[in-house]
């Protein structure tokens, strides 16, 4: 029996966890489940799995919570703020934590559960992604099984041999080629993004997902976390990640190897055949979803990426090549601006030009610990939102 955290159930991807864990009760048991603000959600969750912890966001929540468990007869320890995130996360009652927390809140409980030496599904790559190095090392310090459930290394991890040793030259590896849809706006006329909606660039194409994730597909800011999330995951080093519009979202991405051989994994879009193949990791289980039905597929198209179009793709790039806190720099001033634009405060061009203005006011740095990379996302943040109101 795996003993299960989710960080993050009453998101997209908490939900779909749950829905594949529900199809196994002989294989799997929730130990923790936490929410931020949604307090009903949680509660019901909390009714259905009976979990030893759930953790809120405040103490307010957590009354609200605790008293909604008392009238309903749920015997779940109540707990809230982020310390208590952590405790569920590094518990000694689970196995497996799923960091499904969106953004930089879910890094203090990944890294607790990576140095607890559990087993880590990542979807929270803005985790990795700020604190690539500091991560990777807690992961190999504590022997933790590091699992990606982002649909593109799930696919790519799928695509290599195991043990993999984080070292593409040792596999002979040409490429890691990252395949994206190009999210709503892939064929829309640039000279008119400026008027859309975050309705508009929350409705992705292909996949059902949270809002701030859903906006980072329309401006390819996700992609761009993702080549940082491969490099840190696959030991590859930025040239040898290749990133594909590929508008169908049929081939989850691919490994292209030196004698010319190219593999790839295919799929439904749906988030829980990655996270499936993370919680059974070697096995394999049922998830839900149907089978591709190859004969029903049209034309699978591939293209280059056009980064005029895109410009927060190159901006991902650039600070992969920066290093040290450059990642986490772009990170947070990316997560103010997708929140101004979801508020209405901004439009959506005026996203990237805010992350490249912060990029140039701060000066990235090494980071030798966990409080020195807080203060440069807090430092940016604090750019960011100046800039917002100039
Ligand atoms: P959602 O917005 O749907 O869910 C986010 C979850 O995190 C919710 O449970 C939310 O609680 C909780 N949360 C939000 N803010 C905080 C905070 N400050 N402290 C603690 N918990 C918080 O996001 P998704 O499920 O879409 O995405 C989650 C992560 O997975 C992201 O990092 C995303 O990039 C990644 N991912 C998602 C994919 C998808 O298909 N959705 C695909 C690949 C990666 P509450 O509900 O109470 O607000
Ligand atoms: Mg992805």
């Amino acid at each position: 029996m795996q003993r299960i955290t989710i960080l993050g159930a009453t998101g997209s991807i908490g939900i779909s966890t749950l829905d594949v864990v529900a199809r196994h009760p002989d294989r799997y048991r929730i130990h923790a489940l936490t929410a931020h603000s949604k307090v009903d959600e949680l509660a019901a969750l909390c009714v259905r799995f009976r979990p030893d912890a759930a953790v809120v966001g405040s103490p307010e929540a957590a009354q609200t919570l605790t008293a909604l468990l008392k009238n309903l007869g749920v015997p779940t320890e109540v707990s809230h703020g982020e310390e208590a995130l952590c405790a569920v996360a590094s518990s000694a009652g689970c196995d497996t934590v799923m960091a499904a927390i969106v953004g930089a809140a879910g890094l203090a409980p990944t890294l607790a559960a990576a140095r607890a030496g559990k087993k880590i599904l990542l979807a929270n790559k803005e985790a990795l992604v700020m604190a690539g190095q500091l991560f990777m090392d807690a992961i190999a310090a504590s022997g933790s099984t590091l699992l990606p459930i982002d649909s593109e290394h799930n696919a790519i991890f799928q695509c290599l041999p195991q043990p993999y040793q984080r070292d593409p030259d040792h596999h002979g590896i040409a490429k890691i080629l990252l395949t994206a849809s190009g999210g709503p706006f892939l064929h829309r006329d640039v000279a008119t993004l400026d008027s859309v909606t975050p309705d508009q660039a929350v409705a992705h194409p292909n996949w059902v997902m949270g809002r701030k994730i859903s906006v980072d597909s329309a401006t390819m800011m996700n992609k761009g976390l993702e080549v940082i999330e491969a490099h840190w995951l696959f030991g590859a080093s930025a040239d040898r990640i290749e990133v594909v519009i590929h508008p169908q979202s049929v081939i989850h991405s691919m490994v292209s190897y030196l004698d010319g051989t190219v593999l790839a994994q295919l799929g439904n879009p749906d988030m829980r055949t990655p996270i499936a193949h993370a919680l059974a990791y070697p096995e394999r289980i049922a998830s839900g979803v149907a089978p591709l039905d190859l004969t029903k597929l049209a034309n699978l198209e591939f293209h280059v990426p056009d980064l005029e179009r895109f410009p927060c793709l190159r901006l991902a790039y650039d600070a992969l090549a920066a290093g040290g806190s450059a990642p986490a720099i772009l990170n947070a001033a990316n997560e103010v601006a997708v929140e101004a634009f979801l508020d209405g405060r901004i439009g959506f061009r005026q996203i990237d030009q805010l992350i490249s203005r912060v990029m140039h006011a701060a000066t990235p740095e090494a980071v030798a610990d966990i409080a020195g990379l807080f203060e440069q996302d807090r430092h940016a943040r604090q750019l960011a939102n100046a800039f917002l109101t100039t």
